[in-house]
Formats: structure tokens, C-alpha cells, sequence
């Protein structure tokens, strides 16, 4: 469905969740409309520590724009933000800062491991260097790439999106979910 609002631009309107319509009303469910409203409302905390992050910088500038993605708005509080976009190369020295920044984060919070230093240690196969930031903290989705082109990186957040979208809003009080934190010394209250 989409909406002409003037001679140059076209809006594409988001598709209505599943549900029940009739003349003025439209029912569904609470947790289809909240993960619809989170998952084009995410914000981004930039761990950024080396070229991967300047990708990010053009991601967010002008030409690609992830204000089109809900998403124009990083926090560098991370009681403010709910996607960390994790970018660049982790050493173990910097591992611990990494995972309180996680930890300080609010739920639902998600992660993405950018490029392939945070998906794997990428080419640093090195004794200083954490091999891959899902040693430390859980990570929903990884973009490859050394360095990933903006184009990946919007991809990744779409990829996040579909996760947020159809996530339940109980999943977080799940023993499944308190499981997979405790996989990493995490307890959830
Ligand atoms: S993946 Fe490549 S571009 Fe990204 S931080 Fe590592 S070395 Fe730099």
C-alpha cells in the first residue's frame, strides 16, 4: 500500500500486522503492534574502535540515510539505546568495556556484530584479540565483510527488524532466554 503525498516523493507505508478488519475497526494482537512500533524504532548505540565504524558514519550520513529506518537517532547512553552495533576490532583488554556497556543496556536490547573483527577477530587471529564478540555477549545478527559497505550494514538492520517484529513480548521472561544470558554469566531479574 502506498500513499502519494506530493508530485516528487512517494511514502511507502508499512504493512498493517495481521488481523481482523471490518468497517472502521481493525483488531490484532498487542504483541504484533509492539514489535512493529520497535522494530522500526530502533536505536543504535555505535561501539565503534576502528574502520568499520567510519562505514557506519556513512550509513548514518546523507546518501544512505538510516533516519529512512527509524533509526537516525544514536544514543551513547546505553540506558537510551536498544541496537548496540558492535564495529571494529575488540581487543581482550577491551572485552569487560564491551560487556558492561551490554549489561548497562535496558531489555529488550539486540546486537549486531558489524563486519568480520566483531563477528570473528577477522584477519587479527592475534593472542590480544577477542575472536568474534559472541564469546562475551549473545549477538542477533553479524554482517559480514572487512569492511562492510553501507548497503550490508542496512541490511543487517533490516534483518534486526524482522527478529524485532516477530518477537513475542514474554520472550524475555522465558527460562529459554534466562538460559542462553546465563550461557554468559548474565542473570536477568
Ligand atoms: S572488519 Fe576490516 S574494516 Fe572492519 S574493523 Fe576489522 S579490519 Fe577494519
Amino acid at each position: 500500500m502506498s500513499e502519494v503525498i506530493n508530485n516528487n516523493s512517494e511514502v511507502k507505508m508499512v504493512e498493517a500486522p495481521p488481523g481482523l478488519e471490518g468497517e472502521s475497526f481493525f483488531a490484532t494482537s498487542l504483541d504484533a503492534v509492539v514489535g512493529l512500533a520497535r522494530s522500526k524504532s530502533l536505536w543504535p548505540l555505535p561501539f565503534a574502535t576502528s574502520c568499520c565504524g567510519i562505514e557506519f558514519m556513512a550509513t548514518m550520513a546523507s546518501t544512505y540515510d538510516l533516519a529512512r529506518f527509524g533509526s537516525e537517532r544514536p544514543s551513547f547512553s546505553p540506558r537510551q539505546a536498544d541496537m548496540l552495533m558492535v564495529m571494529g576490532t575488540i581487543s581482550k583488554k577491551l572485552g569487560p568495556v564491551l560487556r558492561q556497556v551490554y549489561e548497562q543496556m535496558a531489555e529488550p536490547r539486540w546486537v549486531i556484530a558489524v563486519g568480520a573483527c566483531a563477528s570473528s577477530g577477522g584477519v587479527f587471529d592475534t593472542y590480544s584479540v577477542l575472536q568474534g564478540i559472541d564469546k562475551i555477549i549473545p549477538v542477533d545478527v553479524y554482517v559480514p565483510g572487512c569492511p562492510p559497505r553501507p548497503e550490508q550494514i542496512i541490511d543487517g538492520i533490516l534483518k534486526l527488524q524482522e527478529l524485532v517484529k516477530n518477537e513475542p513480548m514474554r520472550r524475555r521472561n522465558t527460562p529459554e532466554y534466562k538460559a542462553l544470558l546465563a550461557t554468559y554469566g548474565i542473570t536477568v531479574n
